[in-house]
């Protein structure tokens, strides 16, 4: 199953547990992390640590993670087919190493934990340097796409040190996973990111009614994440968009966007 952790106003880190490891992606904080291990500590390690980009809020937390109790398990991790001996090996981009990334890896990589697969698919855009984990189940269970911040609920990430050429080509490149795929971004934004759309396409009647059903959800304070691929091609402007022009020019709105 994969866990949800809240860090900071409105970051996600996921936890994909399996058997009794758990592995961590993109530990902003480890606050939340170690507080939910400690209520299990005779049932849960820390497997491996996955980090999708360099910001802060991604990895502030992988130091104390590390040089915790709760560090390495006996779960059999490989990077394409060659066994990691390292008890909590910690996956990222170049860029990542000063921040604790030991095991770097890009496009086309294959993480195994255990029975199941990890594809790493280069997303670069947000940041220049961006990876996703496409996770794959031994069990018979739609693919789940880590994906940072680079897709989001409704939207898609800023351009911070990355392109919006590369943003664009990232998500046509997300778009074409499969559509049942599970989307696992980093934040909450999924009803701001409506509250722009509805503004910019007032007459789009699907993310009328998806800001409704969002916004219905939030006051009830529940996580609109996941959110399935399918949904997002149908109702997220930047997906749905038709060329790259019409990406740049919604994206930049809602740069300077007030809400
Ligand atoms: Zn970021």
């Amino acid at each position: 199953m994969i866990r949800r952790f809240n860090a900071f106003s409105d970051n996600y880190i996921w936890g994909i547990e399996i058997h009794k490891t758990i592995c961590i992606v993109d530990p902003g904080q480890s606050y939340e992390v170690l507080k939910h291990l400690e209520n299990f500590e005779h049932f849960f390690s820390i497997g491996a640590i996955l980090v999708t980009h360099r910001h802060h809020d991604h990895i502030g937390g992988i130091k104390e993670l590390a040089k915790s109790r709760f560090a390495g398990s006996e779960i059999k991790i490989s990077l394409n087919e060659s066994p990691i001996f390292n008890q909590m090996p910690i996956f990222g981009p170049t860029d990542c190493q000063r921040y604790g990334v030991k095991h770097i890896v890009s496009d086309g990589d294959i993480i195994n934990i255990g029975d199941n697969t990890i594809e790493v698919l280069d997303i670069p855009g947000h940041t220049e340097q961006h990876v996703g984990y496409l996770f794959r189940s031994a069990h018979d269970q739609p693919p789940a796409f880590f994906c940072g911040d680079t897709l989001f609920g409704g939207g898609c990430g800023r351009v911070l040190g990355g392109s919006f050429i590369d943003l664009y080509a990232s998500l046509k490149k997300i778009s074409k996973l499969p559509k049942e795929t599970l989307i696992y971004c980093a934040h909450e934004y999924t009803e701001a990111n409506l509250k722009f759309a509805r503004e910019f396409f007032p007459d789009n009647s699907g993310i009328k009614k998806r800001y409704a059903e969002v916004k219905k959800d939030r006051e009830k304070l529940l996580p609109t994440i996941p959110t399935e691929l399918s949904y997002e091609l149908e109702t997220n402007p930047y997906l749905t968009c038709k060329n790259f022009n019409e990406f740049k020019a919604i994206r930049m709105s809602k740069d300077n966007w007030k809400g």
